[in-house]
C-alpha cells in the first residue's frame, strides 16, 4: 500500500525535497521546533508543569525515556560490553564530605558569580559575552565583583540536622570510580590498562541553567576512568580522544557538526596535563558534549592521602608498586541526547505538505518499528496483535490503531520510527504486510514469516 492509497487516498505520490533544515534560515528556529516537538510527542516535558514549571529540571516522557535509554545503552555497549578491559559500576549518589574534601570539590568546584546591581539577576561571569553590559536589563557597568559559588547540593543524612550529618549529592560520577578503585582491582581480575565505567545522575546548582536540557541542575553523565601505567598515559589519551569522537560519528552525527577541540594551556584545570572537548555545533554555536582529560595520578593520590588507604597497583612483571595515571572521557547523557535530537530533526515536503521527521540512527530510535492495522476493524486487530507479538521480544515496537493511516505514518515519522508495518485486508489472504521506510517512504510487501529476518537485516 502506498501513502497515496491510505485513507488520504486523494494524495499523489510523495516527493522528497531533501533540504531538511540545514540551511541558515532553518537553524535559527531549530531549537524552538525541537522543544515544541518534544512536548507534543512526549519526548521531554518541563518538570512540575502543572505547578507552573520548575526551570532547572526536565522530565523525559514515554518517547524521551526510550531515547535517553538508547543513548546510554549505545555508550555502555561500546564502553563496557564490547571491551574486555572495562568494567561497570553503579555507585551511590549521596556521599560524605570527606570524599569531596579529598577530591578538591569543596574548595574548587565553583563558578564565578556576579550580580547585576540594577535588576538583581545573577550570571556566571565566564559565560558572559560582554562584561560591561547586563544581558537582562542592559545596564552598563552594573556587575558586582565575582565571587566563587560552590555548585554542590548539600543535604542531611538522617533525622538530625547540623555538622556531622551533612552529605552531598554528587556533582559528577567520577569520584565513585576513584573511591572504588581498590575494590574493583581486587575483585575484577583486571590490571592496568583497564577502565571503570558508570552512567548516572549528577547534580550541580548551576547559576544559569538553560538552553533546554543542555544545562540543567539534575542531569545524567556517562563517565569512564581508564587506569594506565604512567608512561603510557599520553598514548592512551590520544586513543580515547579518537574513540570518543568516532562514537558520535558512528551514531549518525555528520563530520561537519562534531569536532574534537584540544584545550590551550591556559584552559587546563590544575590536575590535567591534556584535555580535549568533543563539541557539537548547536544552534547557538560549538559547545561541549564531552571532555577527555589526562588527569595523571591526581585523584588516586588525593584519595590515598586523605583516606590512608594504599591505592597503588603492584605490577609483578616489574616488581613495583605504582599509582596508575587516569584518562577520563566524561560525557553528558542528557546533553548528548539533545544533540542527537537536534541532529535528527528534519523537514521535507511530501504531497505539498511539510513532513517533520526525526532521522535517528536506528540504534537510537525510540521505537524500532510500529505495527499499524490499516483500520480499527475487529477483523484486522487479531492479526496485527499477532504481528506485534512476533516482533516485541526483539525490538521496542509501538502499536497504534487510532486515526487514519496517513496521520499515523506522520506521527511515527515525528517519533523517528525507522519502519512502519501495516496490516491490511490483503494480509488476511496473503499473510504479508507492508513495510514502510521512514526516510525514503518506500514500501515493500513482506510475508509475515520473513518479517523478523527482513527487519533483522536492517535494525540493530
Ligand atoms: P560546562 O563547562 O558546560 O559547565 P563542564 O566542563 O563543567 O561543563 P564536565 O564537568 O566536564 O563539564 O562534565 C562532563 C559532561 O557532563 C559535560 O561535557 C556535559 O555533557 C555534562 N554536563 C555537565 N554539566 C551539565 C549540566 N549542568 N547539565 C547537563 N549536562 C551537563
Amino acid at each position: 500500500m502506498t501513502e497515496a492509497s491510505s485513507s488520504d487516498a486523494s494524495q499523489p505520490e510523495p516527493t522528497v525535497d531533501g533540504d531538511g533544515v540545514d540551511g541558515d534560515s532553518g537553524i535559527a528556529d531549530l531549537l524552538d521546533k525541537v522543544v515544541n516537538l518534544s512536548k507534543r510527542r512526549g519526548i521531554i516535558f518541563q518538570s512540575a508543569e502543572i505547578y507552573g514549571g520548575f526551570r532547572s529540571a526536565y522530565d523525559y516522557g514515554p518517547v524521551g525515556a526510550l531515547l535517553l535509554r538508547n543513548v546510554k545503552d549505545a555508550w555502555w555497549r561500546s564502553m563496557v560490553q564490547l571491551r574486555h578491559d572495562i568494567v561497570g559500576l553503579d555507585a551511590s549518589i549521596l556521599s560524605p564530605p570527606a570524599v569531596w574534601e579529598a577530591s578538591g570539590h569543596l574548595q574548587n568546584f565553583t563558578d564565578p558569580l556576579v550580580d547585576c546591581r540594577n535588576c538583581n539577576e545573577r550570571f556566571r561571569q565566564d559565560k558572559l559575552d560582554d562584561l560591561t553590559t547586563c544581558p537582562n536589563c542592559e545596564a552598563k557597568d552594573s556587575f558586582t565583583d565575582a565571587r566563587a559559588f560552590n555548585l554542590m547540593f548539600k543535604t542531611q543524612a538522617g533525622p538530625v540536622e547540623g555538622a556531622g550529618h551533612d552529605v552531598f549529592l554528587r556533582p559528577e560520577t567520577a569520584q565513585g570510580m576513584f573511591i572504588n578503585f581498590k575494590n574493583v582491582l581486587e575483585t575484577s581480575r583486571k590490571k592496568p590498562p583497564f577502565g571503570i565505567a558508570q552512567i548516572g545522575k549528577s547534580f550541580r546548582n548551576e547559576i544559569t541553567p538553560g538552553q533546554f536540557v543542555f544545562r540543567t541542575r539534575e542531569f545524567e553523565q556517562m563517565e569512564m576512568e581508564f587506569f594506565v601505567p604512567p608512561a603510557d598515559a599520553g598514548e592512551w589519551y590520544e586513543y580515547w580522544c579518537k574513540q570518543r569522537h568516532q562514537w558520535y560519528l558512528d551514531l549518525g552525527i555528520p563530520a561537519d557538526r562534531i569536532r574534537l577541540r584540544h584545550h590551550d594551556e591556559d584552559e587546563l584545570s590544575h590536575y590535567s596535563s591534556e584535555t580535549a572537548d568533543v563539541e557539537y555545533r548547536f544552534p547557538w554555536g560549538w559547545d561541549e558534549l564531552e571532555g577527555i582529560a589526562n588527569r595523571g595520578d591526581f585523584d588516586l593520590n588525593a584519595h590515598a592521602e586523605a583516606s590512608g588507604e594504599r591505592l597503588t597497583y603492584f605490577d609483578p612483571e616489574i616488581n613495583e608498586h605504582y599509582l596508575p595515571h587516569v584518562i577520563e572521557p566524561a560525557a553528558g547523557a542528557t546533553r548528548s541526547m539533545m544533540a542527537f535530537l537536534l541532529n535528527a530533526y528534519d523537514e521535507d515536503v511530501v504531497n505539498d505538505e511539510t513532513r517533520t521527521v526525526l532521522r535517528f540512527h536506528p540504534r537510537l530510535a525510540p521505537y524500532k518499528l510500529a505495527v499499524l492495522p490499516l483500520s480499527k476493524k475487529d477483523t484486522l486487530t487479531p492479526t496485527a496483535l499477532q504481528v506485534f507479538d512476533t516482533v516485541k521480544e526483539r525490538w521496542m515496537a509501538d502499536y497504534d490503531e487510532t486515526q487514519n493511516i496517513g496521520k499515523r505514518y506522520r506521527r511515527q515519522d515525528e517519533l523517528g520510527t525507522p519502519y512502519c508495518v501495516t496490516v491490511d485486508f490483503d494480509t488476511l489472504d496473503d499473510q504479508a504486510v507492508t513495510v514502510r521506510d521512514r526516510d525514503t517512504m518506500a514500501q515493500e510487501r513482506v510475508s509475515i514469516d520473513r518479517l523478523v529476518d527482513y527487519l533483522a537485516e536492517r535494525l540493530p
